[in-house]
């Protein structure tokens, strides 16, 4: 059989994460992993302006945060696809070191230096950025398809903006799947085996937690999936954070939190601490310098020592949540947990090892070790892509539905069409009638059921009602939600068959003339970045070149100054040299190119009149 698969078909899977973000690519059947330039595995999911306006992604970022904090941006991911009011952006408000403002649409904006931001513009950075990395992998190989993951609990608006941050990027989202699937994916691919499983996936932002069936024939059926969008890694950090900001208080009488900077070297101080934490007993923080009080602006210093039981008192509470969650997971899917047969840890706070005991007393098992927390994810992204773009891949993935998802009806009730763990792709409908005499429209909320919470995902109306009687009417509203999980409604009068319809798209924020800005914008960038990129690379040979050339240009000149042709020669090579230095100057990539062709052949010329014997 052909294999549908082209070069165009080339597709990656990425994992967004809150922290980091991972890329990987099934290459002849062998998921994995893309490292970055510098050789990492992971790039932090970091986002910043510099002074000169300059746009900088991942470790780079991350490594002038604390310089730049208020033109620093990360954990965009618990941003995206939210409203300006909701609990999160207030939450975030007040913990981020960059400025949060109001967007058009009731959305939220990040102010970096003069511009605005829209989130998923964010996110489609840091997306670019792992395109860039899986493009840089391959030369020569342009990348467009792409699965993304997002965490099992994001809801319809948060799937939405992530796509679009995709499409700002300049992917082909062709699937949004749920992070905990895509490392059960991981786990099982190209084993054959049918097995219950937990993926607990506890990451810089997020826990999620799925039970899994693996069944014959690579069939993926998630049995239940929970958690909780504000649940994480730095949650863990903020515990250390107010350890630390508490005993300060007490001996200094002084609050760091009024400093960005020196709460921005906290944050830094607190997570390395709890890495460190993971595999010795105890961890010591300096800061000197951390901040100047005073007329006479004296010097402060922090200087603790942060022991492993400490650090589990501070966060048990943490933990404790993860469990109930696991627990009230289990109970949704009427599972004990003793039938569950695996458990796969995803995400670096399943690094802790108060969290993998946690895990294991719960379970009562040890957790699976053959996989690598920080890439599953991606590499589980990049076996559903390949599965959905090649005939011979078998895989078929039964997601469910995190929310419960309904219509709001006159009587303000939440009335439910889908139930919560539903397998989607799915679609249900339902009857309602009109609730007034001569009612000439309906006014149709489509509600979603986040933790008791009833979310407003969009709204429509369905006009030109014919007049009758209230009760008369009869309505069907039917919901569908695709396999990206992304909802869609529509409401038709039986009678007339009158429709109306919604996608579900508002509500992530950005209208799709922004979008269509936004992608212009990231495809000037991407222009401007591999013009500098080829430049740099153009500047770095000739500079390479010149310090070669200029090495051996007494020797030769000492050789050759005898004769006319030599001198010539000389003449000619000073030339060369001349015009790569004006070529590096006036940053003419073209002619650099040239000149550094002509340098090198001078170069050799070069070479073999030292190493002729003379
Ligand atoms: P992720 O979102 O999966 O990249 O997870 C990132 C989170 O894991 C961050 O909060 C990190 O601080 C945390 N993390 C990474 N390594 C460790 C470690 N060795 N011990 C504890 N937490 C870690």
């Amino acid at each position: 059989m052909e294999v549908k698969s082209t070069m165009e078909d080339r597709v990656i899977g990425i994992d967004l994460g809150t922290t980091n973000s991972c890329v990987a690519i099934v290459d002849s059947g062998t998921p994995e992993v893309i490292p970055n330039r510098g050789g990492y595995k992971t790039t932090p999911s970091m986002v910043a302006i510099t002074e000169a306006g300059k746009r900088l992604v991942g470790h780079i970022a991350k490594r002038q945060a604390i310089t730049n904090a208020e033109n620093t941006v990360y954990t965009a991911k618990r941003l995206i696809g939210r409203k300006w009011d909701s609990g999160p952006v207030k939450n975030a408000r007040q913990t981020v070191s960059y400025e949060i403002v109001e967007g058009p649409h009731g959305d939220v904006r990040v102010q970096l230096r003069d511009q605005l931001y829209s989130v998923p513009e964010i996110s489609a950075m840091i997306l670019q950025e792992m395109k860039l990395v899986a493009e840089e992998y391959r030369p020569g190989e342009e990348i467009s398809k792409a699965v993304i993951t997002v965490p099992a609990y994001f809801n319809d608006s948060q799937r939405q903006a992530t796509k679009d941050a995709g499409q700002i990027a300049g992917l082909d989202v062709i699937r949004i799947i749920n992070e905990p699937t895509a490392a059960a994916l991981a786990y099982g691919y190209g084993k054959e085996m049918e097995r219950l499983i937990a993926v607990f996936d506890l990451g810089g932002g997020t826990f999620d937690i799925s039970i899994l069936e693996i069944g014959e024939g690579g069939v993926f059926k998630v049995m239940a999936t929970a958690g909780d969008t504000f649940l994480g890694g730095e949650d863990f950090d903020a515990r250390i954070i107010d350890w630390l900001v508490q005993g300060f208080q007490d001996q200094h009488d002084v609050d760091l939190r009024e400093d960005r900077m020196a709460l921005q070297r906290l944050k830094d101080a607190a997570e390395k601490a709890k890495c460190e934490l993971s595999g010795v007993g105890e961890a010591d923080i300096n800061l000197p310098f951390i901040i100047s009080v005073g007329r006479s602006n004296e010097a402060l210093h922090l200087q603790r020592t942060l022991g492993r039981e400490t650090l589990e008192s501070l966060v048990s509470d943490l933990v404790d949540r993860c469990v109930d969650i696991c627990r009230g997971t289990l109970t949704d899917a009427q599972l004990e947990a003793s039938e569950v047969e695996e458990v796969v840890l995803v995400g670096g706070m399943t690094r802790m090892p108060m969290v993998q005991t946690a895990v294991a007393e719960f379970f009562g098992r040890e957790p699976c070790k053959g996989v690598h927390p920080d890439e599953v994810v991606g590499i589980g992204a990049a076996i559903q892509g390949i599965a959905l773009v090649d005939e011979q891949e078998d895989l078929i993935l039964l997601d469910v539905t995190p929310h419960a998802l309904g219509v709001m009806t006159f009587g303000k009730n939440f009335e439910e069409l889908i139930g919560q763990n539903t397998t989607v792709p799915t679609s249900q409908t339902k009857i309602f009638t009109t609730s007034r005499d001569n009612q000439t429209a309906v006014k149709i909320l489509v509600m979603q059921r986040e933790s008791e919470d009833d979310v407003l995902l969009g709204e429509f109306i369905l006009t030109g009602l014919r007049s009758a009687p209230k009760g008369q009417i009869e309505i069907e509203v039917a919901f569908s939600i695709d396999s990206d999980g992304i909802v869609s409604v529509s409401a038709k009068d039986l009678e007339t068959g009158q429709e109306q319809s919604i996608q579900v798209t508002a509500s992530s924020g950005l209208t799709s003339e922004e979008i269509d800005q936004m992608m212009e914008d990231a495809q000037e960038y991407l222009v401007d970045r591999r013009e500098t990129d080829e430049f740099q690379a153009a500047q770095q040979r000739g500079e390479t070149l010149i310090a070669d050339v200029e090495k051996l240009f007494p020797e030769v000149e000492e050789i050759v100054a005898s004769s006319d042709f030599g001198r010539e020669a000389i003449g000619k090579a000073k030339g060369v040299l001349d015009k790569t230095r004006q070529a590096m100057e006036s940053k003419d990539v073209e002619a650099l190119k040239e000149h550094n062709e002509a340098l090198s052949r001078t170069l050799r010329m070069f070479k073999g009149v030292v190493s002729r014997p003379h």
